[in-house]
């Protein structure tokens, strides 16, 4: 059930000697889920040691180039070795058709699927058994998606002293009790699962704004969430330029943080002009005390919640 972010890119618009383009890649048990495709993030995959056979989702914000540019290289990269899974990518209106003029135009040899999610509303992005995606619109200067990663609730904690108390033995039916299954006694009576166990226990919550202002819809999006990634390109004394360029300032970042009562704040994106980002992380902590400035490869394991 492990749950862990590594920032692979944790800069602006463009690289730096320290920083990658954007690409955080939560790794979910067996499978890596990537938001964002900076260029070079195959490069900071491998110095992060992940991988380029296992499951995999790329979640695309937006099409400015320090955000898609990593898709070729990465799949040039992953032909090469040989992938044979399907490669699922998500993304904005024009997803679909750049990654369709890459593998028009490029000389590849892809050993694998690649199956493209073009995202045109709101809502959930994708479903599986034990997580969800959901995209939300934020406020760039082009069409941009926000994405929040959603473990759904854990069956609750369970008392063998209730199982035995109702006469049911230990075995095959209390591990249907502690999936969240009913069963039935030989008495014909019905046992449901939170008879014997307790409140369901919350699921993980993981949410990346990509580029952009302050947004309403963020406060939903983000609530309670363990982490809330954010944009915080520029300092707080050019908050007339972060709004002219879709971005945000570490205040603005801690108030959405604050707002949606998040446990973390991460704040990302940062401009090339910042070599030290004390001032960002200063700024942010007066208003959210538990904010800390993402450098690449920077690593968080998301623990689960206990009860
Ligand atoms: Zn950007
Ligand atoms: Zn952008």
């Amino acid at each position: 059930m492990s749950l862990r972010i590594v920032f692979l890119g944790t800069g602006g618009s463009v690289p730096t000697a320290n920083r990658g383009l954007p690409a955080v890649l939560i790794q979910h048990k067996d499978e890596q889920i990537l938001f964002d495709c900076g260029e070079g993030v195959q490069r900071q995959i491998v110095r992060a040691g992940g991988g380029f056979h296992k499951k995999m989702k790329i979640f695309v914000t937006h099409m400015h180039g320090d955000h898609v540019l990593g898709l070729p290289g990465l799949m040039q990269t992953m032909a090469l070795l040989d992938r044979k899974r399907k490669l699922d990518v998500y993304g904005p209106p024009g997803i679909r058709e750049f990654l369709e003029c890459i593998k028009r135009t490029v000389q590849f040899a892809l050993t694998f699927q690649v199956e493209i999610h073009e995202i045109d509303n709101e809502g959930t992005a994708c479903e599986e058994s034990d997580y969800c995606i959901e995209a939300a619109w934020s406020n760039h200067v082009v069409p941009s998606l926000a994405y929040a990663f959603i473990e759904k609730p854990r069956p609750g904690r369970f008392f063998p002293e209730k199982a035995e108390h109702l006469g049911i033995p230990e075995g095959p039916q209390w591990s249907r009790l502690q999936r969240g299954q009913e069963i039935k006694l030989p008495s014909g009576r019905t046992v449901k699962p939170r008879e014997v166990t307790g409140p369901l226990r919350k699921g993980r919550r993981i949410v990346y704004t990509g580029d952009t202002r302050p947004f309403k819809s963020l406060g939903k999006l983000a609530k309670g969430a363990n982490v809330l990634i954010h944009d915080a390109t520029f300092e707080d004394e050019l908050l007339e330029r972060a709004s002219e360029d879709g971005h945000s300032t570490p205040s603005q970042a801690a108030r959405d943080a604050r707002r949606a009562n998040v446990e973390n704040l991460v704040l990302t994106h940062i401009s090339a002009r910042y070599s030290d980002t004390s001032l960002l992380l200063r700024q942010a902590r007066k208003i959210f005390r538990k904010t800390l400035v993402a450098e690449d490869f920077t690593e968080m394991e998301i623990p689960l919640a206990k009860d």
